[in-house]
């Protein structure tokens, strides 16, 4: 199969002309955050303009599916997914390729005031979305979004895997699949790892060459995730969201139809300070908040088996009363779990009957209790 290129992209790009301005979209500087994973291409089509005069996000559709037709009918394209920006900030900008990143940028406050913010649409075919988020990265949101979704499955539900978190998309790894999305020419079709559809940033993302994703980027990525996937018929999609609580984040919650957010947060205080933002942030925009789970509450020594409070525990029991939201469960600190994960069998089904186990399964089924009168509609 032929090999896509930035420039073979570019080229047919230059095809694709604003009918608005009369010149094609690349000599516009118009394409930003060009990505190449495979046969998967992705970028933004910046629709803003120097001179700052307001942006019509449905105006540009039109020019924003050109693009993507004009990429898909490129040979060895599989999906092509195109999202739309308004991030110019003065003539910066330029094509190309994905840049070297350092850690996250802060998300900008752009985006929100000027581009349409359509409320969210339901997703034909998914009946619920569970919302698993965190504070700040390093908690075990990921190892807890796999986790609890393998054990929804193992209750029975039809459960979908995305995994959005794309500073950090570890899930295919976590589930040991090396596998790419394909597609029918107008969806892309998930990948289906432990009897899940699976869908993650990390099909599309180049690990080796990290890119600085800005805040509205992220959002009109994932948004589109959401609905030019064939996820089929699910009765629940578990979404590994970013980490923290930046513009994205809240784009996202405010975008997508969640039903309801899981946090995930360790024992430590300043951690706790993380989760409460999070909380604030789904009450914010309206998404009903399911409870607090505590990772890494209880170090069990994986020896003599003896549980010791290395953090101290408790806490975020506490601060979901305080808060007034559901304390879903603890999760103890034990090797196995990291073990499991990095060898891609969750330890939800390599050890069904553990203690570990146990514990994700017990917050899957309040999740499923809460998820009820939806499932049953
Ligand atoms: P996040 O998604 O919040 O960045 P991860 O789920 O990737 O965090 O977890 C970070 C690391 O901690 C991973 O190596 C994971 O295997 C490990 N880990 C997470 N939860 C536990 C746990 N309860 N016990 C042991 N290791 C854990």
């Amino acid at each position: 199969m032929a090999d896509v290129t930035n420039e073979i992209v570019l080229e047919a790009l230059k095809g694709v002309i604003d009918p608005q301005r009369g010149s094609d979209v690349v000599s516009l500087d118009m394409v930003t955050g060009l990505i190449i994973k495979g046969g998967n291409v992705g970028f933004a089509l910046d629709i803003s303009r120097d001179d700052g005069s307001p942006v019509d996000g449905e105006a540009a559709e039109p020019l924003r599916k050109s693009c993507e037709d004009a990429v898909k009918a490129l040979p060895g394209v599989m999906s092509a997914s195109v999202v739309l920006t308004a991030e110019r900030t003065g003539g910066a900008g330029g094509n190309g390729a994905a840049q070297p990143s350092g850690p996250p940028p802060e998300m900008p406050g752009m985006g929100r005031e000027d581009a349409p913010m359509p409320g969210p649409e339901a997703i034909p075919g998914i009946k619920t979305i569970v919302a698993v988020a965190s504070g700040k990265g390093g908690v075990g949101k990921s190892t807890v979004a796999v986790n609890l979704a393998l054990a929804l499955k193992g209750l029975g539900l039809k459960v979908g895997l995305l995994d959005a978190d794309v500073y950090g998309p570890s899930i295919p790894k976590m589930l040991g699949t090396s596998e790419k999305p394909g597609s029918d020419g107008e969806k892309v079709s998930p990948v289906i790892s432990h009897g899940m559809p699976l869908m993650s940033m990390g099909f599309l993302v180049d690990e080796n060459r990290p890119m600085i994703w800005r805040g509205p980027m992220v959002a009109g990525a994932l948004t589109q995730m959401f609905r030019d996937i064939a996820w089929g018929e699910l009765d629940v999609l578990v979404v590994d969201m970013p980490p923290g609580t930046g513009d994205a984040q809240l784009t996202l919650a405010q975008k997508v139809p969640v039903t309801g957010a899981v946090i995930v947060s360790t024992p430590q205080d300043i951690a706790l300070i993380d989760a409460r933002k999070g909380l604030e942030m789904f009450r914010k925009v309206d998404v009903p908040v399911f409870g607090i789970v505590e990772n890494m509450a209880t170090f069990i020594c994986p020896n003599c088996g003896e549980a010791s409070d290395i953090f101290g525990h408790g806490g975020a029991r506490k601060v979901a009363a305080e808060l007034s939201t559901d304390f879903l469960g603890e999760i103890p600190l034990h090797m196995s779990i990291r073990e499991t994960s990095d060898s891609g069998n969750p330890v939800v089904e390599s050890a069904p009957d553990s203690a570990e186990a146990a514990a994700f399964i017990a917050i899957a089924e309040q999740v499923a209790a809460k998820l009820k009168d939806k499932l049953a509609s």
